[in-house]
């Protein structure tokens, strides 16, 4: 027998559950975004955005 006690429990748990999701999603598109690169001026490979040197050809990274 199902009670509206559980009813209220197991919809308080499925909200909690939706929020938490979404607040994960959101900051995983928010940590993504942060993540910039710049370009490599020498052979155009993708870096970080603090990187000193190029990872792909060792070239200096002009900032
Ligand atoms: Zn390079």
């Amino acid at each position: 027998m199902i009670g509206p006690m559980t009813l209220i429990v197991a919809l308080t748990v499925a909200v909690m559950f939706i929020i938490g999701a979404v607040l994960v999603r959101k900051a995983r598109r928010e940590g993504s975004a942060a993540r910039q690169t710049i370009a490599c001026q020498q052979c155009g490979t993708a870096n970080a955005d603090h990187a000193k040197f190029c990872a792909q050809c060792g070239a200096p990274m002009s900032v």
